[in-house]
């Protein structure tokens, strides 16, 4: 009986691994399609100066305006993109769109940091892309910056480890991503030269409750300092949050708090410098995908 049932389970699960091997395939043939036509766009959500709230960067976030499907979140492609190393061609476009951004607004002197993934570096030669976006678009190196998660950076093989560093020989800073998720967190600062660290919304969302939570932020926000990196506090999203934050000693915020992913042509530059985005519901039902 147990072996029957066995089979009937395995006769069930068929059709539906069939229908997801399909779907990753006809996504992978869908992305060739989108960064073909330009269908990806690029959003950007603001980095604050946590004490004056001040936007000091943007990070770039790639969007898909998918033709049937509307307005589709990374989580929805990054993955297939990077199984089918479409994630290359993918992410030259956005280094080359972030690195627009910045020169179309001069009266913006903050930053524009881009995440790249790991099959991006060393094989893809990324430091050839970054270059080329670079002259493209004519904005200074220190304009930009890299996120690559601690795995990622581990990760890194040998020719990756000679471009991350002709990277930061240009003068681009190296930022860890969604810092304390991966392995080995420390040994990615020991053994690349970064800059900065991004800790990940995991403990943000845990601020507040006079342990363990708090105890990892302050020591991180500790330790960064020490490092003489800059750290940004990711996943800000309540008053609660970004006061226990600005105690811990976190300089730099990101998080629904101070601004959504926003579409490029609704941030607003003023002459000062300074720059701001819609806040309220509408851009939180874009941020959603909800236009
Ligand atoms: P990430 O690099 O850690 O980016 C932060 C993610 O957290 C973004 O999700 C952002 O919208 C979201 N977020 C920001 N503040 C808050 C908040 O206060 N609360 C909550 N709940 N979420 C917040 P998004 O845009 O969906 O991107 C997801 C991930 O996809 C990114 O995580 C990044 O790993 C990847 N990704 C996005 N764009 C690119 C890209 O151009 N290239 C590569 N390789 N990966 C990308
Ligand atoms: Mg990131
Ligand atoms: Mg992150
Ligand atoms: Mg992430």
């Amino acid at each position: 009986a147990a072996k029957e049932e066995g089979r009937a389970r395995v006769a069930a699960y068929h059709p539906r691994m069939r229908r997801d091997a399909m779907s990753k395939l006809s996504v992978e043939a869908e992305l060739r399609t989108a960064i073909r036509d330009d269908q990806l766009d690029v959003y950007y959500q603001p980095i604050v100066d946590l004490p004056t709230r001040r936007i000091i960067a943007f990070e770039a976030l790639v969007r898909w305006h998918h033709p049937s499907r509307g307005l589709l979140q990374p989580d929805e492609f990054i993955g297939v993109a990077e199984d089918s190393n479409l994630i290359v061609p993918l992410g030259a476009h956005v280094i080359h769109q972030a690195c627009a951004f910045i020169a179309e607004h001069p009266e913006f002197n903050g930053r524009v940091l881009v995440n790249v993934s790991t099959k991006q570096i060393g094989a893809a030669d990324l430091t050839r892309v970054v270059r080329s976006a670079l002259s493209e678009s004519g904005i200074d190196p220190s304009r930009l910056g890299l996120e690559i998660t601690e795995t990622g950076m581990l990760m890194a093989s040998h020719a990756a480890k000679s471009d991350l560093e002709a990277l930061t020989a240009l003068g681009i800073d190296l930022v860890v991503d969604d810092f304390g998720t991966g392995y080995s967190a420390l040994s990615s600062i020991l053994l690349n030269p970064v800059s900065g660290l991004k800790l990940a919304r995991e403990f943000t969302l845990r601020l507040g409750d006079r342990s363990t939570g708090d105890r990892i932020s302050l020591a991180m926000a500790t330790l960064t300092l020490s490092l003489d990196m800059y750290g940004v506090i990711e996943g800000i999203e309540t008053e609660a949050q970004y006061s226990v934050a600005r105690r811990h000693g976190w300089t730099y915020g990101q998080g629904y708090l101070f601004g959504h992913p926003t579409p490029a042509h609704e941030i607003i530059f003023s002459p000062d410098g300074s720059a701001q985005v819609p806040s309220g519901e509408r851009s939180a039902a874009l941020a959603a995908g909800h236009p």
